[in-house]
């Protein structure tokens, strides 16, 4: 297929890695932050084709796997009001709550509903002028100007029962606080291509710098992934730390400077709790005072709403890059896509179900067994 085969070349791989493993002389620890880039690691065994010296780590980059616990429990609440429509893409549909989820609460009568954009949101509230629509938007830079443009158009046509329960996340702040942190190992990251190709690159500068981490903008393709990782593998050996991109067919220095006047009109920069984690000063966006009108969070008094996260989901470490979702003791067992303990297991984004559909180990598989046939 014209635009995905070039990028799956087997020549083109063996050739990437062959030069990866001549080059790569230290130990190096090297996080992909985006979920799709995990998957595409996992699904093409990229981590067991690099050289047993090159450590890839797993970053905080699916925004289903990010959205605080809070946010799930609100839309929780909403849903279960008569006269609310709760719209959200599907992922979001079977991540757990404190006590249930959304896909249980539409089985028992809630008016819930799958969109695939928040156009389509907007349509349902136009066509159902009676009821309050809100729409679930979540996501990292690259769902914001979608979600702005939204709000924008509610605005401007005077849509009264349309609103949005926000959870939108930054990659920059995040890549900072896991740099800050005393347990980081991370040598360098590939930062995630989508996101870039929204915002650019520029504003990686200032972690560059102050962390001497190299940082590689990379793409979500077999080779695009294995090139991020000899630029990164380079600089690693010459002492270097710079922002580079790998994913020049989308990604400008500058961005798309449209979409990101979209997210500046809409929401402002907004501390933020990441699931898991805990709160990222600046990390956030919320909505602008004047799109108050529109904000779900503000219009049905949700604030108060606080969770508590399961002590048995062991995500904010696999989210950090310290633990991988193997070392988890409920993965596979406890924790599967059919019945997920939490959120990196539900999303297609999520590294818990990359490890689960690609890279069940054999000693929980064969657990698995022992437990089938007991
Ligand atoms: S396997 Fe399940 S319980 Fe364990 S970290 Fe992943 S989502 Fe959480």
């Amino acid at each position: 297929m014209k635009y995905l085969d070039e990028y799956r070349d087997p020549r083109i791989a063996r050739a990437l890695l062959a030069e990866i493993a001549q080059q790569a002389r230290g130990h190096w620890v090297l996080m992909e932050i985006c979920g799709g880039q995990t998957h595409t690691i996992m699904r093409y065994g990229l981590d067991e084709l690099l050289p047993p010296s090159l450590e890839l780590v797993h970053g905080p980059g699916c925004p289903v796997c990010v959205t605080p616990l809070e946010t799930i429990d609100k839309a929780l609440e909403l849903a279960s009001r008569p006269e609310v429509i709760l719209v959200s893409y599907g992922d979001m549909l079977r991540v757990p709550g404190s006590r249930t989820d959304l896909f249980t609460v539409k089985a028992q009568g809630g008016d819930v509903r799958v969109v695939y954009s928040p156009t389509e949101a907007l349509k349902i509230a136009r066509q159902n002028p009676e009821r309050k629509v809100v729409f679930l938007a979540i996501g990292f830079e690259t769902t914001a100007p979608a979600n702005a443009m939204a709000l924008w158009q509610a605005k401007r046509e005077g849509i009264g029962n349309f609103s949005v329960l926000v959870s939108h996340v930054l990659v920059p702040p995040a890549i900072r606080a896991l740099m800050a942190s005393p347990d980081c190992r991370v040598n360098g990251f590939v930062a995630p291509g989508h996101v870039c190709t929204v915002m650019g690159y520029e504003e990686y500068d200032a972690l560059v710098r102050d962390f001497r981490v190299p940082i590689v903008v990379g793409g979500f393709e077999p080779l695009d992934l294995l090139e991020a990782v000899l630029m990164l593998v380079k600089q690693l050996e010459k002492g270097e730390a710079k922002i580079e991109n790998q994913y020049v067919r989308s990604v400008s220095q500058q961005g798309n400077l449209h979409a990101q006047r979209a997210i500046e009109e809409v929401f402002e920069i907004a501390d933020q709790k990441w699931r898991g984690i805990g709160t990222i000063p600046a990390s956030g966006l919320r909505v602008r005072e004047a799109y108050g009108d529109y904000d779900a969070s503000r219009i049905f008094g949700l604030a108060s709403i606080t969770a508590e996260e399961p002590a048995e989901c062991i995500s904010a470490k696999v989210l950090q890059g310290l633990s991988k979702p193997t070392d988890c003791p409920a993965f596979g067992m406890r924790c599967t896509p059919q019945y997920p303990l939490g959120a990196p297991m539900v999303s297609s984004e999520g590294a818990c179900a990359a490890y689960y559909n690609y890279r069940r180990n054999s000693s929980q598989l064969s657990a698995l067994s022992v437990r089938a046939k007991s």
